[in-house]
């Protein structure tokens, strides 16, 4: 019966109460993607968005004009987004209280993309329990113009070394330049634990091996070389979520991929909006059942 379950589409989201307005609008200048095109592959890929963005404070790109005209990022409310974008109280840092956007279901993602979201970013923890992070990731970012295949050579290294301690690994490439190496964690450690991790872990690396690595966030340090950017392991910090689009040339998109697969990839950039279907198959296949999902604790260093 499952299997029987049609995938929902916009028309699904409209209704149930969706309202997109100027779905002929270009979006994506160059591309010749429009606000609906966007709407439309949200709509088909939204269930397998909400498995990681689902229930996380987040930061969305917003491009009002389309892409490469003023986007911004939005991490507060502003009211007005949509009844089904949730706002959950957070402490900052400063000790100040600011509401944060989550959301719960497909249809408040849709309703981001009706106020013109072409990305969403998400906290490395769940609304609830917000201190306490359930995904590792490692950003990694190559030097301008460094070969795409030193990416994937880092992306393995970082996958045998954090499996040496223990941790399963699961790689996203980007939709930009580079791969995020996650690994989901069970929510028994807190930020501070986690983001001690994430920084003693990359320092040593880039120490061990200066030739691929740096955990240094000055781009003139990273000279051919990758920066680990463990700074997205930290309390407010996000990365962008599997399968959200990029606001960038292509309409590319972060999308999962397997470890086996990666040999073969290209580059970062190589799925984009257009590619849903071929997406929704993947997910499916044998190749990429169970991304994501491992129970396992921060070991310790
Ligand atoms: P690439 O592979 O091209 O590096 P990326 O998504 O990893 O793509 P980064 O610039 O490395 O892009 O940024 C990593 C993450 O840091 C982003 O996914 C985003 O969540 C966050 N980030 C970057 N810039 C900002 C910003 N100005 N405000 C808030 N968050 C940001
Ligand atoms: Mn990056
Ligand atoms: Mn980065």
């Amino acid at each position: 019966l499952k299997k029987a379950t049609k995938q929902p589409t916009l028309a699904t989201y409209e209704s149930h109460g969706l309202k997109l307005t100027s779905p002929e609008r270009v979006v994506f200048p160059g591309d010749e993607l429009t606000k609906g095109d966007l709407a439309n592959y949200y709509a088909a890929v939204a269930d397998l968005l909400l498995i990681d963005l689902a229930n996380r404070p987040m930061t969305l790109i917003r491009c009002p004009q389309g892409r490469g005209k003023q986007c911004f990022f939005q991490k507060h409310d502003s009211g007005a987004m949509g009844p089904h974008v949730l706002h959950v109280p957070v402490i900052e840092n400063k000790g100040e209280t600011q509401d944060y956007l989550y959301v719960t279901e497909a249809l408040g993602a849709l309703e981001c993309v009706q106020m013109n979201t072409i990305e969403f970013h998400g906290w490395g923890s769940r609304v609830d329990p917000l201190e306490n992070p359930d995904r590792l990731v490692f950003d990694l970012d190559p030097d301008v113009g460094l070969d795409f295949d030193k990416v994937k050579e880092a992306a393995l290294r970082l996958r045998a070394l954090l499996g040496d301690l223990g941790l399963t690994t699961f790689p996203l490439l980007s939709g930009g330049k580079g791969i995020h190496v996650v690994a989901p964690l069970d929510q028994t450690r807190d930020w501070p634990t986690v983001k001690s991790f994430a920084e003693r872990f990359s320092r040593a690396i880039a120490e061990a091996e200066p030739e691929l690595f740096t955990a240094n966030i000055r781009k003139v340090q990273r000279k051919g070389r990758i920066f680990l950017d463990w700074l997205r392991n930290q309390r407010g910090a996000t990365a962008v979520m599997p399968y959200s689009a990029r606001a960038r040339e292509g309409a590319p998109v972060a999308a999962p991929v397997a470890w086996k697969e990666l040999d073969d990839l290209t580059a970062a950039n190589i799925y984009s909006i257009r590619d849903a279907a071929t997406l929704l198959e993947r997910s499916s296949s044998d190749l990429l059942k169970g991304w994501g999902q491992a129970k396992q604790a921060l070991p310790d260093l």
